[in-house]
């Protein structure tokens, strides 16, 4: 057996093909049967939970919760947004499929896997293109607009049922047969089963061998023996009997305040999951830190694989899915280039690409001549290409997210207070009526702790940058973002932006003359060369700019989540979402899907070692007393 690689990366599967039809050569059995894997799929697993008559029953607004061991090649779950495409109820309502897989198929692979499916053609191309990288942990993808939630667990299935937040409506267990795949099979694996469901919750699956029928109905499923497809006589199927169906509390009106890409990604998430918002904001959508013309898809990853680098990893690669929808509008994916603009950082890198193993979709180190190639500027030194990353034009996106015809807008108001009343909040706003909603989510940057209903001290601060408008005829155009000790966007119009100072002690809020000067001379260490005229560079006095105040926490993770009275009770119903520093633009949309399974009462995108980096509570100090 190879060694496993190293973080992030994971083994994919290795197939054999035996007439069209893929096999494990690991587990020695096929992911399918060979008489019709998509009829056994519909006769085992939909016809067997009562897919289709199930869908149609779901409420406005609501959701059904499908989970399976073995993603494999995706068949069931494209059969499964098969029949939810034709039965679903015609409101507003979401398909989740949660699914885990510890020997992901290479995308190649997954190619010629569902090529056997004509009819899954357009659903099976849809999946492809959103295909995650081969790294462990948790991928969400976004499909059919929302209508279907993919969540994707990479690594194994003891793992991820001990880390994943949901409650299945329906089982489908698919590992291999138990004698081949018995990890699968466990007892505690099973135990899981019951623990992830609820009353009334189904399952179905090919086997029928008796120790595991005798385990289900040891964790409360009523089993029950039925004809199988094909070849196989007999197959399982159960329900949960138990007490107490626990609905799901409606997420009821909800209120978001500010609309920079936090509040803005946030709204229209959950805008299209069918839940009416209200956006409230002293100004309007990106008028704040996401207001600046452009912006860059960055992070910067850990050298280490731990939680924060996870979090890091697994923000961007869903921003890139998600941003696609604006490609060639507000989304640029150039690709970027970070630059090992010093010793250190090229020492940082070196010990980075020593001890990971990214993919070379998300990532690879180039020497100088190709960081010179790719950018077309001259640089100084090698780095690391993000080829599917790439800048933004966050204030027009903003903008864009805002406008859907579930938000409703409050702009122009500055919020005074947030008082509960009768179970619900008012915002009270100077000058204006206020407004009511069961919840409120602050999603208002730096000015946030001063909204948060409680006195006290919050690890929150703001960090002042300015950004420069570099005309763009005084550069070489770069072809790609660079980022180093600046980043240097390509043109946008007759300007590039660059940026950003990060002024610790600093509230002003108008631009200076020397922060540009700053800005330039960063710049121009980082990339001697872009300056068409080495001595005619721009000076500050002459540039144009924006300034905006970052808010970071004192660890520089993000914040999301309920907040609490300072004790340990949740205030109720009320949720931050807040401390994006200067990668909001990363960080938004994957937090902003969080929050809104949360909102609606949905499984969570979010293994629990990245949901604890994220809670509220890190933010206390101790003098916390609700102050209403
Ligand atoms: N449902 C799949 C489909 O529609 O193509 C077929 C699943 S195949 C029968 C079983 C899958 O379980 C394989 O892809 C295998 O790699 C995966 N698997 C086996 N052991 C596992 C484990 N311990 N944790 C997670 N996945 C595992």
């Amino acid at each position: 057996m190879n060694r496993p690689p190293l973080p992030p990366a994971i083994e994919p599967a290795e197939l054999a093909w035996h007439n069209g039809v893929p096999e494990s050569k690991r587990f020695g059995d096929v992911y399918f049967s060979r008489d019709n894997g998509l009829e056994e799929t519909r006769h085992v697993f939909l016809q067997h939970n009562q897919l289709p008559e199930r869908f149609s029953q779901i409420p406005e607004g609501g959701s059904f919760v499908i989970a399976e061991n073995g993603f494999g090649t995706g068949l069931n779950f494209l059969a499964a947004w098969q029949a939810w495409q034709s039965s679903a109820p015609a409101h507003r309502a979401t398909l989740h499929f949660i699914s885990v897989e510890r020997f992901p198929l290479t995308r190649e692979d997954l190619t010629r896997a569902l090529a056997l499916w004509p009819e899954l053609k357009t659903l099976a191309d849809e999946l492809l293109l959103h295909y995650p990288p081969l790294v462990r942990g948790v991928h969400r993808l976004v499909l059919a607009g929302g209508r279907v939630r993919l969540t994707l667990f990479f690594g194994d299935i003891n793992d991820a049922w001990q880390s994943l937040d949901f409650h299945a409506d329906a089982w489908f267990l698919d590992g291999f047969a138990p004698a081949r795949n018995p990890d699968m099979w466990l007892e505690n694996t099973l135990g899981q089963v019951r623990a992830h469901s609820k009353p009334g919750t189904t399952l179905a699956t090919f086997t029928s061998v008796g120790r595991i029928r005798r385990a289900l109905t040891e964790a409360g499923f009523r089993m029950e023996k039925t004809s199988g497809y094909g070849r196989k006589r007999e197959m399982l199927k159960g329900i949960l009997e138990a007490e107490g169906l626990v609905q799901p509390e409606s997420p009821g009106t909800i209120a978001i305040i500010g609309a920079g890409i936090a509040g803005c990604t946030l709204a229209r998430n959950l805008a299209e999951r069918g839940h009416p918002v209200t956006l409230v904001d002293t100004q309007g959508p990106g008028a704040g830190a996401s207001g600046n013309a452009q912006g860059a898809l960055y992070v910067k990853l850990g050298v280490e694989f731990n939680d924060q680098t996870e979090l890091a990893l697994t923000s961007l690669t869903f921003a890139q899915r998600f941003y696609d929808r604006w490609r060639s509008q507000y989304w640029h994916p150039t690709g970027l280039l970070q630059l090992a603009h010093s010793p250190q950082e090229e020492d940082r890198q070196a010990r980075f690409l020593q001890r990971n193993d990214y993919p070379r979709d998300i990532l690879r180190p180039v020497n100088r001549e190709q960081a010179s190639a790719l950018s077309g500027v001259p640089t100084q030194s090698g780095g690391l290409w993000f080829p599917d990353s790439g800048w933004l034009e966050p204030g027009n996106l903003c903008k864009n997210l805002a406008d859907h015809p579930l938000i409703s807008t409050a702009f122009g108001v500055e919020v005074s207070g947030l008082i509960p009343c009768n179970g619900q909040w008012h915002i009270s706003t100077d000058g204006g009526s206020p407004t009511v909603a069961d919840r409120v989510v602050i999603c208002s940057g730096h000015v946030s702790p001063r909204l948060i209903p409680v006195s006290g001290r919050f690890r929150l601060k703001a960090i002042r940058g300015q950004v420069t408008h570099v005309p763009a005829k005084a550069l070489i155009n770069p072809k790609t973002v660079i980022c180093g000790n600046r980043y240097l966007n390509p043109a946008l119009g007759d300007i590039a932006v660059t940026g950003a100072t990060f002024d610790l002690w600093d509230d002003n809020p108008a631009p200076t003359s020397e922060s540009h000067d700053e800005n330039i001379r960063e710049l121009s260490s980082m990339l001697p060369s872009v300056f068409n005229d080495e001595d005619g560079k721009p000076s500050g006095e002459d540039l144009g700019g924006r300034v905006a105040f970052r808010c970071t926490t004192h660890d520089y993770q993000p914040v999301a989540g309920p907040l609490f009275n300072g004790e340990d009770s949740c205030l109720e119903r009320l949720f931050l979402l807040t401390g994006l520093g200067s990668k909001g633009l990363t960080y938004a949309p994957l937090l902003a899907e969080y929050l809104a399974d949360q909102l609606t009462g949905q499984p969570v995108c979010l293994p629990a070692n990245l949901a604890r980096r994220l809670q509220t509570r890190r933010l206390y100090q101790n003098d916390i007393a609700v102050s209403y």
